[in-house]
């Protein structure tokens, strides 16, 4: 067990897990997170073909003010993210890979943290639907099997992911070719 002591600033982005799985990460603090109405309306648009498929996706999640009334004691989000090389821009296999790689590395740390925090403690935040099993259990109307590690994406919580990466002078985008995933935590400060 590594002892997480979170009395700087800067704590949770030297954790090694953070170090180790991401390619970059920033502190920031909760009041710098851009929440925007329109991000939840473009996961409603189903670009991903998420939606009715997942417990963490429209309409099955809950409204995004009530989300984000659940992170009001939060103090700081660690951003992390890692970028993935495409064969082109229409490579959506490559993308899907990405994701799911993303997804695990955030369930990685997510375990990483459960070391030192109680889960009340934190809220990880990842990418795209739920991955942990391989057919959400919402689509045969039963309840989530695994509901401590369901994995919500930052963007079903309503965050503005572009512009909290350039606020936190992190690139969005990496050039041709590649995708960038984000992902983050919501932790408090014990400083
Ligand atoms: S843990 Fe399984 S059932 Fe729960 S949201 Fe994720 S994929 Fe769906």
């Amino acid at each position: 067990m590594f002892n997480l002591s979170l009395n700087s600033e800067n704590a949770m982005q030297e954790l090694e897990a953070v170090q180790r799985f991401f390619d970059h990460y920033k502190d920031i603090s909760c009041d710098e997170v851009p929440f925007s109405p329109m991000v939840r309306k473009m996961c409603e648009a189903n670009r991903c073909g998420s939606v009715g498929k997942s417990w963490t996706c429209p309409p099955a999640i809950a409204p995004v003010e009530e989300l984000q009334a659940g992170l009001e004691k939060y103090e700081r989000f660690l951003i992390v993210d890692k970028v993935y090389e495409l064969e082109s821009s229409y490579d959506w296999k490559g993308m899907m890979a990405g994701a799911k790689d993303f997804q695990d590395r955030i369930q990685n740390l997510r375990k990483a943290i459960k070391e030192s925090l109680a889960p009340e403690d934190f809220v990880v935040l990842g990418v795209g639907a739920c991955q942990v099993c391989e057919t959400c259990s919402y689509v045969d109307g039963e309840p989530c099997r695994f509901p401590e590690k369901a994995l919500y994406s930052v963007e079903a919580y309503g965050i503005d992911a572009m512009k909290m990466m350039k606020d936190a002078g992190l690139k969005y985008y990496n050039g041709p070719n590649t995708v960038t995933y984000i992902g983050g935590v919501f932790f408090q400060s014990q400083s």
